[in-house]
């Protein structure tokens, strides 16, 4: 089995695909200012089984525009939203990040939590600019390093995975060299690592490995999560996900 279709197996059942939390999800919709706001067009991008499109669809007057490139994760979200009764308010897309199916300059809002470093940052918020409204609302998680000196094991790591990683005060520079105004920032407390995504993605990998039979390629998958993970644990004071509310400056 390829590997896509290994790692659509190990996370389709779960509830998010990356570290995040509800709260979070509240805390950066109270931080948009769009709470009273009304009828508003939002896209969550990269949605995956969709944790935050749902709470968006429920804190929010929206019409929710959920995207991933992976029918099978919003398969599951459709599920959860009839099952919610929000089916009324989130419509799904299948369609990558870097060709949106979006009119210019037609959004309120785009969310998306873990998903833009697909596209990376700079290339992800240059792009996606053109779909707001001006004023409009981008809220977005990427990976962020929370000091600005780090144990050489971390960085080594994370600069070979990710080598757009680096510090809220750079993230910021770059939502303004791009025609943003920064509204809020946060970094994801551990618990949205541990208990939110990594925890319950460890309770998934016995079934997982004996659906494919300890193939070669599920044990490496699981290897290389496992390691991610005891990484993670050992360097939780120096990375996380920053969550960042910009707005998109009106010309
Ligand atoms: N936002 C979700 C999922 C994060 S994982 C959560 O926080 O739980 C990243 C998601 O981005 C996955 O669902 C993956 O399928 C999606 N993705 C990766 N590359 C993509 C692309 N080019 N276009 C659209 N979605 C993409």
């Amino acid at each position: 089995m390829e590997d896509i279709a290994l790692l659509i197996d190990l996370h389709r059942d779960a509830k998010r695909q990356g570290p995040g939390g509800d709260d979070e999800t509240r805390l950066s919709i109270s931080l948009s200012g769009l709470r009273d706001a009304k009828g508003l067009k939002i896209a969550d991008i990269g949605c995956g089984t969709g944790a935050s499109t749902l709470v968006l669809a429920r804190e929010l007057d929206a019409a929710v525009t959920a995207v991933d490139f992976l029918p099978d994760f919003l398969h599951q979200l459709e599920i959860a939203a009839t099952r919610e009764h929000l089916d009324q308010r989130i419509e799904t897309r299948v369609a990558s990040m870097d060709a949106l199916p979006f009119e210019y300059e037609s959004l309120d809002a785009i969310w998306s939590e873990g998903a833009i470093y697909n596209m990376g940052f700079a290339e992800g918020i240059k792009a996606w600019r053109r779909f707001l409204k001006p004023g409009g609302i981008l809220a977005v998680s990427e990976l962020t390093w929370l000091t600005r000196d780090r144990p050489e094991e971390l960085d080594r790591y994370w600069m070979q995975e990710y080598p757009e990683v680096d510090t809220a005060s750079a993230k910021i520079a770059i939502l303004e060299q791009n025609g943003f105004s920064p509204v809020g920032y946060f970094p994801l407390a551990r618990h949205c690592w541990l208990d939110n995504y990594y925890r319950p993605m460890q309770a998934r990998f016995a079934a997982f490995l004996s659906r494919h039979d300890n193939s070669d390629s599920a044990t490496a998958i699981v290897a290389a999560e496992q390691e991610e993970i005891a990484l993670y644990e050992r360097n939780a004071a120096y990375v996380s996900y920053g969550y960042y509310i910009a707005r998109r400056v009106s010309e």
